[in-house]
């Protein structure tokens, strides 16, 4: 397991990241990046500063949140498959095609949210079948070997980790309105 490992840009402390943690930390995303993309005021045009990048290098609120949702779901299958199967090798979709192929950008707000809520709950399903000993199954990613705890404490961080990308790229745009 990867231990006290702390991001030097969200903060997040992998040591505080035991399962129920974790799992309690993926079941509040839904609320959390709801209320990150309302308005912050009534008169503020909203769609548009959801869908609006800071740079052209930078995504989008709303494209954040489409990119959360859909590591959810990659995560779910992740942990499904290192429970299920024997040392399985597992690849990840590379997000920047995604976001351009699946029009992240354009993606309608509150269908994309009840899919983040859906594929949260998901993931929620897959981590509360495991126990004690499963959390250390192992799988083989393109970065190397890593535990099933491990990846429950990435799918944690991706959120925590974007949600703040979405708190500052919002305080960007806004800003520069
Ligand atoms: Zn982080």
């Amino acid at each position: 397991m990867s231990d006290a490992w702390v991001c030097p840009e969200c903060g997040l402390d992998y040591g505080t990241l035991h399962p129920p943690f974790a799992i309690n930390t993926i079941k509040s995303f839904p609320r959390r990046f709801t209320e990150a993309l309302e308005p912050a005021a009534p008169s503020e045009d909203n769609e548009a500063m959801i869908r609006t990048r800071p740079a052209p290098d930078v995504w989008s609120a709303i494209e954040y949140t489409a990119h959360v949702a859909d590591l959810m779901d990659e995560f779910a299958v992740v942990i499904h498959r290192i429970y299920s199967e024997a040392s399985p090798t597992i690849g990840f979709s590379d997000p920047d095609e995604k976001a351009a192929s699946e029009k992240w950008n354009e993606l309608p707000t509150e269908p994309l949210l009840g899919q983040l809520k859906a594929n949260c709950a998901a993931l929620v399903a897959e981590a509360d079948r495991i126990d004690g000993a499963g959390w250390i199954r192992k799988a083989t990613f393109p970065w190397g070997e890593r535990d099933l705890l491990t990846m429950l404490q990435n799918a944690a961080h991706e959120g925590v980790h974007h949600l703040k990308d979405v708190e500052k790229v919002l305080t960007r745009v806004r800003s520069a309105s």
